[in-house]
């Protein structure tokens, strides 16, 4: 377990790897002051590689100057004899079962390349969730204007009328908004994604929050305007980004 220091703060324990994914990511450098049970003082990362380098050596480069290659999982050197390799990560036999559950449940490998989903799959998905949304919204608001004409606010002329018909607008809203923060904040996918297979993520491959998936779904309504033009950016985009996945920084991706 490691402790270091960023922006004056004192931050951790993490385990080597995350020592590792930390320089890989810039938070840390080689005069970041780092500690560990053990150690008298605190010392600048480079003092300690070497000892850091019999467990986990320097990262970017995966094959080890030994010949060895890190485990995406745990961090530890091995021959290549000893691992497995899923795209352009290794990864041990003892992590192996853990790794492979990992997939299984759709866990992105950070590490690995994202392949990102084009407009007409997107376009699939949504046309689902629409059909799903349109007829909640429309069973729902059926039952508000039934419920509401019953209680005589049509007989209010053209006053009651429009009364009825914001009510079943907002409630529609409403549906969609619950329906879209749910799924994607849950774990990234409607079931009209789950159907054509592809999920929104982080641009790190990570699962988006709730929050997230809020901003997104706000991001959809600003998509929308303007003939739908935010969604046909998806359609050239290098990443296939939507204004919706720019304006939240978020990815979907084929799994
Ligand atoms: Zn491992």
């Amino acid at each position: 377990m490691w402790y270091y220091v960023e922006n004056g703060q004192q931050r951790g324990p993490v385990v080597d790897a995350d020592l590792d994914t930390l320089r890989r990511e810039g938070k840390i450098n080689s005069e970041t002051l780092v500690w560990r049970d053990g150690m008298e003082n605190w010392l600048p990362l480079s003092q300690v590689q070497p000892s850091l380098a019999t467990a986990a050596p320097v990262a970017g480069a995966t094959a080890g100057a030994g010949g060895g290659v890190i485990c995406s999982e745990c961090g530890k050197v091995f021959p290549v004899s000893e691992v497995i390799r899923y795209g352009n990560v290794w990864v041990c036999a003892n992590c192996k079962p853990v790794f492979v559950q990992k997939l299984r449940e759709g866990v992105t490998v950070s590490s690995g390349p994202l392949e990102f989903a084009g407009f007409w799959t997107r376009f699939a998905a949504y046309f689902v969730d629409s059909i799903i949304t349109g007829i909640l919204g429309a069973i729902v608001g059926g039952v508000i204007g039934a419920v509401m004409g019953a209680a005589g606010a049509t007989k209010g002329g053209a006053a009651g009328i429009i009364a009825v018909q914001l009510t079943a607008m907002i409630v529609s809203l409403g549906i969609r908004a619950a329906y879209f923060i749910y799924f994607i904040g849950k774990d990234g996918q409607t079931p009209g994604k789950k159907m054509c297979k592809i999920k929104v993520v982080n641009p790190d491959g990570t699962q988006v929050s709730y929050g997230k998936a809020t901003g997104r779904f706000f991001g959809y309504i600003l998509s929308s305007m303007i003939c739908g033009f935010g969604y046909f950016m998806a359609g050239w985009d290098e990443e296939k980004r939507a204004l919706h996945d720019r304006l939240c920084d978020t990815r979907v991706i084929k799994l």
